[in-house]
């Protein structure tokens, strides 16, 4: 009890008490800790138990009407903006990832309309859950709760599996738009700018790669190889060819970046070679995940679908090249085909401002591909094979 109180409760201010002796008591300012003043009362303090009561006063409403509002709009507002995936974007200059807009919004498209749309007879049914789409260019081969599908025989992988609704197949806008749109320009060539090629023999100096199953032999010396062999044979081809480096060096992923950024590349091409506990085996080609869509491959990687990632701007062409070189792997070589895949977490994708794809051109644990990849022959296939992909 104080003096204040015993005068204010007997005048008309009675109603105004609460905030009165809660303005008293704060001192001034500090709008932004309310809640707090109750708390910074040091104990032993006569007026603690004052700030309580305020519930059975509506006084607040008369007092700072306007205010009150105000220090509680801002603090909803950045929330939605500010989703705790701020992922590792690696280079500066490049405009931060961005949540999807409205945009997002999932949208399923029966089969058949887009079929009809894009110039495809109607959708075959050729076993319980699957569909077959033909038209002049080639045919889709879509299962209903698969994400694995082919174009042409070529195996790929959707964003979403297609899904059935009272027996008539639908597939998402955002793989009509990104995966199936693209892949029908496959026969179309790879769109020459500056005609400027940046080869990535993937790994380097300290950083291994995988090793053969079968020798001391490393991955980063084979796709160095690889590389070497390539540059040529584009060169024949009318591109001009950088490689991020021609020895055995480390080199960070960001300035494998830098490098293509610096020579303003068309197209960026990294190799590699993959390696696996279990036995397999075979060829994936990646590019970028699209937003809003899972990856295929994550690695244990977040895999943050509401973000935009500087290489997605380049989405329609990356799945085209990948598409391209991994089909012409395929036709060339004859690999098993673990299909066209898509990965958020490879930072020598997700930052590019081209065109970019990563090659695992089969599997050094896999003892018959380890075999072949140990001869200068076959590598000088794989080499062809993608120079062949960019005719
Ligand atoms: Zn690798």
């Amino acid at each position: 009890m104080n003096l204040l109180t015993a005068v204010l409760s007997r005048s008309r201010l009675l109603p105004f008490v609460p905030i009165i002796v809660a303005l008293a008591l704060s001192g001034c300012g500090g709008p932004e800790k309310r809640q707090p003043s109750g708390v910074r009362i040091t104990p032993g303090t006569t007026r603690a138990p004052r700030p309580q009561p305020p519930p059975s006063y509506p006084a607040p409403r008369v007092v700072t009407p306007q205010q009150a509002p105000t220090f509680v709009q801002p603090r909803p507002q950045p929330l939605p903006q500010v989703p705790q995936p701020v992922p590792t974007v690696v280079p500066k200059p490049q405009p931060l990832p961005v949540p999807i807009q409205p945009a997002a919004r999932p949208q399923w498209i029966p089969l058949q309309s887009w079929a009809a749309q894009m110039g495809f007879s109607a959708p075959t049914r050729v076993s319980q859950t699957s569909y077959q789409l033909r038209s002049a260019a080639g045919s889709f081969q879509l299962e209903v709760g698969k994400r694995a599908a082919t174009w042409n025989g070529y195996k790929f992988h959707l964003g979403f599996a297609p899904a059935s609704t009272n027996g008539v197949p639908f597939i998402h806008s955002l793989d009509a738009d990104k995966t199936l749109a693209p892949l029908l320009q496959v026969n179309r060539p790879v769109a020459r700018g500056r005609g400027v090629i940046v080869l990535d023999p993937g790994h380097g100096g300290i950083d291994v790669g995988t090793k053969s199953v079968l020798s001391n032999s490393f991955e980063k010396t084979y796709a160095l190889d690889w590389a070497m062999r390539l540059k040529p044979l584009l060169e024949a081809r009318g591109w001009k060819v950088v490689l991020t480096r021609t020895t055995d060096r480390t080199v960070e992923l960001t300035e494998r970046v830098l490098i293509a950024e610096q020579q303003q590349a068309d197209l960026f091409i990294s190799l590699h070679l993959n390696a696996a506990a279990a036995g397999a085996a075979g060829l994936e080609t990646y590019c970028l995940t699209p937003a809003g869509m899972a990856s295929t491959l994550t690695r244990n990687y977040a895999d943050p679908t509401n973000i935009v990632l500087p290489g997605n701007s380049q989405d329609f062409q990356s799945l085209h090249l990948a598409m391209r070189v991994h089909r012409s792997l395929l036709q060339n070589i004859g690999m098993a085909d673990r299909g066209v895949q898509r990965a958020r977490f490879m930072a020598v994708l997700k930052t590019q401002q081209r065109p970019a794809i990563l090659i695992e051109g089969g599997y050094l644990s896999d003892r018959n591909e380890a075999k072949l990849l140990a001869s200068p022959d076959y590598r000088q296939k794989l080499a062809l094979a993608v120079a062949k992909a960019l005719e």
